[in-house]
């Protein structure tokens, strides 16, 4: 069976690029991908999918029909498309035997796909079928600051209690800056804390428990440093994302089985 990769972030955070760079070193590495696009808002994609939601809804006439601002255009696009998600699971199924990932970007709002309805039909009708995972884009440059960093992390720890699926931490863009101090922050729970506590603009009483149940979620997921621009850190993702492949069956298709 295909892995199937969630990749989710902030806006901006490199998604797409990101994308873009995964199907480029699929293809180079002989292996076999299939890729879905359900970003209805993007103007132009650097990559080929073979499932773009853009090619069943419009999210401008979406916002016409229903009177919706963009992000509620963009909201109902991807609801519309959930109610045929079933559809788009049965053509990757019949196709499971010649694939070997199956790569899915997502609008840029991260919101809109992590805190729907329609996110998690999407997600859950990916999880019972094949090996997912979520990988979570973290823009690196801008989460030196370690309040911003934490934000980050809590965003991301959400995501891996509501979805319970392996989650792999990409650090993008470390052609601008390395994620060096991610690693000793996540390394070493007291340096991270004495950092939090540096910074004026936040609680600390607040911030200490905020680093205790963050310590507890980093031994939880796996994570990678990339820069989706310069191919930096591919092998290394593939290689964790197989890793990840194999906990979901591991784990959580075993409790699947044993439900069904
Ligand atoms: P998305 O909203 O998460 O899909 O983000 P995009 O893929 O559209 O990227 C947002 C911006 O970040 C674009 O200007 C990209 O060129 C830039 N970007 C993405 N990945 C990298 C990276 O690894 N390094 C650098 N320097 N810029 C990047
Ligand atoms: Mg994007």
């Amino acid at each position: 069976k295909p892995i199937v990769v969630i990749v989710i972030g902030m806006a901006g955070s490199g998604k797409t690029t990101l994308m873009h760079r995964l199907v480029a070193h699929v293809q180079t590495a002989r292996k076999r991908g299939y890729v879905l696009n359900l970003d209805p808002a993007v103007t132009s994609l650097p990559y080929t999918a073979n499932i773009d939601i853009r090619d069943t809804v419009n999210y401008k006439n979406v916002m016409k029909e229903y009177h919706l601002g963009p992000n509620g255009g963009i909201l109902t696009s991807l609801n519309l498309f959930a109610t045929k998600f079933d559809e788009v699971v049965n053509l990757v199924e019949r196709r499971e035997g010649e694939l070997d990932y199956v790569l899915v970007d997502t609008p840029g709002q991260i919101e809109i796909f992590t805190w729907s309805a329609s996110g998690s039909i999407i997600t859950e009708a990916f999880a019972s079928t094949f090996p997912t995972v979520v990988c979570y884009v973290v823009d690196t440059p801008r989460s030196l600051s370690p309040v911003t960093f934490m934000s980050n992390m809590l965003y991301a720890c959400g995501i891996l209690y509501k979805t319970r699926l392996p989650l792999l931490l990409a650090f993008n863009k470390v052609d601008v800056a390395q994620h060096q101090f991610a690693l000793e922050w996540m390394d070493d729970f007291e340096a991270f804390q004495a950092a939090v506590e540096n910074d004026s603009s936040y609680s600390s009483g607040l911030s200490r428990s905020l680093c205790l149940v963050l310590d507890e979620f980093y031994r939880n997921l796996r994570n990678v440093g990339v820069s989706a621009v310069t191919g930096v850190g591919m092998v290394d993702f593939f290689a964790k994302l197989d890793e990840s492949g194999t906990e979901y069956m591991q784990t959580y298709w075993v409790e699947l089985e044993r439900r069904r």
